[in-house]
């Protein structure tokens, strides 16, 4: 079958391309191998909700319209509000089908399904970034009487073992599932790397009111002084509530989690602990102190200062006076480790010369390099700040729409 563009994956991503794939009357299919927001039905844990408000849940042409802009989707609502989009835009979806290969060819691209060929000139991946769970090397050195676990298979606590529980990263994904474990009864530690700290709410905003008000959700990738890095930075340490309460390390160890270094090996049934966790934990408050800085001095600048609750600061992150070098799995009771270390997009079934030697996309800017006609959508820090974010998609799906237009030579929509 022919067509002008594929796009891959009908996450919010895939879909808000295809919004404006037919603004500009492009012929186009979206494939995907579950239904519409498959990663939110079957690969998020069942007490997830978004960390982002409901006010900022909106894409090109829709938005959250409901009774509770200040509240935080669940996983049933997020996919509600998917699937209202879908049908908003009539997107031309070919669900159930899985794509397993993309290959270049003479016309554009071959992309082979368990469904039957397409070629087009052109091809949007909006595959996600967030397709595996990314498992530092030393897992494999975990002695076999430790279960292990990873987000995307964490549905709830029902599937841990009794006992201790070793949670490795805390950033978005860890601070939550370490409280969730810990509020079973398992008694969780929690090994913290680089992370990034910042409260719900400031001067009575939600957190993410201001970040997009100084405009730090709209920094572009060629703004930023070190890009890889950028791409690279951990999730806020931010939980969506109901009560909009701030999930921090002090909030973890008041309610009785055990915070100890960055896991740095594994060697003889024994976790080797990085001495690093006061240092990273004051880096985390220097961080957010600049942030809020940056905050206040927009406030003072743009004349808000007497609308808006005065400035707080936070306490400092508490840690033990000498935490932990070393866990010895079998003494200290842990009898599963959850794996909170990131996630990583999977493009094994891209079979073009667009990765580098640690299999990651060479793109500019979701652009694909080296291969004309290919985009990629959906990766933290594509074009923006806020790229992987659901209200990230709307500036890029129309920046690559209308790169994609130019090279088809397509004009501009009436
Ligand atoms: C735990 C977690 C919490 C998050 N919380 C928030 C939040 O609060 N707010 C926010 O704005 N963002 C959040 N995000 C980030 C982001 O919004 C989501 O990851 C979002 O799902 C990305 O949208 P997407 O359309 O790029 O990709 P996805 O939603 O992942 O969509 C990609 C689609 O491609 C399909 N697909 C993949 N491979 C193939 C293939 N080979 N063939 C066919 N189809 C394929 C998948 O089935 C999927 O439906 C969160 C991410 C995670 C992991």
């Amino acid at each position: 079958m022919r067509t002008t563009t594929v796009v891959i994956g009908a996450g919010h991503a895939g879909l808000a391309v295809s919004h404006f794939l037919s603004q500009r009357s492009i012929d186009h299919v979206v494939i995907e191998r579950g239904e519409v927001a498959n990663t939110w039905r079957t690969e998020r844990w069942d007490s997830l909700r978004l960390l982002t408000p409901n006010w900022q849940s909106r894409l090109p042409g829709f938005a959250y319209d409901g009774p509770d802009p200040d509240g935080f989707m669940t996983m049933p609502e997020v996919i509600g509000f998917i699937d209202g989009y879908a049908l908003r835009v009539g997107a031309p979806v070919q669900a159930n089908t899985t794509v397993t290969s993309v290959r270049p060819e003479p016309d554009g691209y071959q992309v082979v399904t368990d469904q039957g060929m397409w070629v087009s000139p052109t091809v949007v991946l909006a595959t996600g970034g967030f397709n595996l769970a990314s498992i530092p090397a030393v897992a494999d050195a975990v002695p076999g009487h430790v279960d292990m676990m990873d987000p995307i298979r964490y549905r709830n606590p029902d599937q841990i073992t009794d006992g201790g529980v070793l949670v490795v990263g805390a950033s978005a994904t860890g601070i939550q599932i370490a409280e969730e474990v810990h509020r079973s009864g398992r008694p969780v530690t929690l090994a913290v790397g680089e992370h990034v700290r910042m409260p719900r709410v400031y001067r009575g905003k939600d957190i993410m009111w201001w970040l997009e008000r100084t405009g730090v959700l709209d920094e572009r990738y060629d703004e930023v002084d070190d890009l890889a890095r950028a791409r690279n930075i951990p999730s806020p340490q931010l939980v969506g509530t109901p009560e909009r309460k701030t999930l921090d390390l002090n909030a973890l160890t008041d309610q009785g989690v055990r915070l100890v270094g960055r896991l740095a090996g594994i060697a003889d049934g024994r976790a080797q602990l990085s001495g690093s966790l006061r240092n990273l934990c004051n880096l985390a408050d220097l961080k957010m102190g600049r942030l809020l800085d940056t905050i206040d001095q927009w406030v003072r600048e743009n004349g808000l200062e007497g609308e808006i609750d005065p400035p707080q600061r936070f306490r400092p992150t508490r840690i033990d006076e000498s935490p932990p070098l070393s866990i010895d799995f079998g003494k200290d009771g842990i009898r599963t480790i959850i794996w909170a270390t990131g996630y990583r997009p999977d493009h094994s079934w891209l079979h073009a010369r667009v990765l580098d030697r640690k299999g990651r996309l060479r793109h500019d800017a979701g652009v694909v390099v080296g291969a004309p006609g290919l985009y990629r959508i959906g990766l933290t820090m594509l074009r923006r700040r806020k790229s992987s974010f659901i209200h990230g998609a709307e500036d890029d799906a129309r920046d690559l729409t209308d790169h994609l237009s130019a090279y088809l030579g397509v004009g501009a929509p009436a």
